[in-house]
């Protein structure tokens, strides 16, 4: 499969703000994509380029193999978009807003019927579609957001922060439509999110750090690379573990020792089996990466 998405050398800036610098990478077709990256890393200023919603300064950007600037029409064509904030009208009622929609992309009459009744299936929308949008909880609008951004069938899904502020039945819901929609018709996510356990779960991984790519690659190597191995020690006493002559954090009912990476920790283990009576070994989880990767550039003195 090709990619869905190729970025090479972008650039934008606003005033002397570089919001997004040299930035190359790709999205494979059919991949869900995590773009990572603590507020203000150029995030959305990416996003809104490749949606060609905002003017670049250089660099190209294609999109299912159309270059934004000279096919702009099918690019947007490709791409249905999940913004951080809502964007669809408050007074008008759920399915007027649909149908207002779908009309821009000549989604017209019974096409459009079963369209909504197939999304209405998917996202639980029957009970909702005559009710004003004004009236609808968070959670209900989340739903309705995602409906209009597939409406036209894109090949290219990007969600923006998309479980913020959801409670745990409409996080779960959303992320059962993007994982049927994947495994049923290929479609390729591009998301954003402040939640790792959800950047844990992508393909692949690009953590921005003031416009620039920090770190990249999937969620395995991006653990192995940026975090140790985590060993937690139960049934065991304080003078034990001091004797191994290593840092240990001190938990409720355990002991935690951070080692480079599992190699380290079976030898550890083997010279000590009789501290290591009771354990287990984690790796780091994507927030130590996170952690890691935008914690690492404080420490190394660069402006922030
Ligand atoms: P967030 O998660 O908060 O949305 P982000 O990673 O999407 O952050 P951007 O919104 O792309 O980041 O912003 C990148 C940088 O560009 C920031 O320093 C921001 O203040 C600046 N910026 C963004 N939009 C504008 C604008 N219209 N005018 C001036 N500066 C801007």
């Amino acid at each position: 499969m090709g990619n869905m998405i190729d970025i090479r050398g972008l650039c934008k800036a606003y005033g002397d703000i570089q919001a997004v610098h040299d930035l190359t990478f790709s999205v494979r077709e059919g991949e869900l994509f995590a773009f990572l990256g603590e507020n203000g890393a150029g995030k959305s200023t990416t996003i809104n380029i490749i949606c060609t919603a905002l003017s670049k300064d250089s660099g190209t950007v294609s999109v299912c193999g159309a270059d934004i600037d000279r096919e702009p029409e099918r690019v947007r064509k490709a791409i249905g978009v999940v913004y951080q904030g809502s964007r669809l009208d408050g007074p008008l009622s759920v399915w007027d807003n649909l149908e207002s929609r779908a009309a821009l992309y000549g989604i017209t009459g019974a096409e459009f019927r079963a369209r909504v009744s197939e999304l209405s299936e998917r996202l639980e929308l029957r009970d909702l579609l005559r009710r004003p949008l004004r009236k609808l909880s968070g959670g209900q609008r989340r739903r309705i957001d995602i409906a209009r951004a597939l409406l036209h069938r894109p090949r290219l899904l990007i969600l923006d922060e998309p479980t913020t502020g959801l409670d745990p039945q409409t996080r779960k819901l959303l992320w059962q439509v993007v994982e049927d929609l994947r495994r049923e018709e290929g479609l390729t996510v591009f998301l954003t999110t402040h939640y790792m356990e959800e950047a844990a779960e992508a393909d692949s991984v690009i953590i921005l750090d003031h416009g620039r790519i920090a770190a990249e690659g999937s969620p395995l190597e991006l653990k192995n690379a940026w975090t140790g191995d985590h060993i937690t020690l139960y049934n065991t006493t304080a003078e034990e573990v001091a004797g191994l002559g290593l840092p240990a954090e001190k938990l409720r009912d355990a002991f935690r020792i951070t080692v480079p990476d599992t190699a380290a920790a079976t030898k550890l283990i083997l010279s000590h089996p009789e501290v290591f009576r009771d354990y287990e070994i984690t790796k780091g989880c994507m927030d130590d990466v996170f952690l890691n990767v935008t914690g690492r550039k404080l420490e190394g003195g660069e402006e922030k």
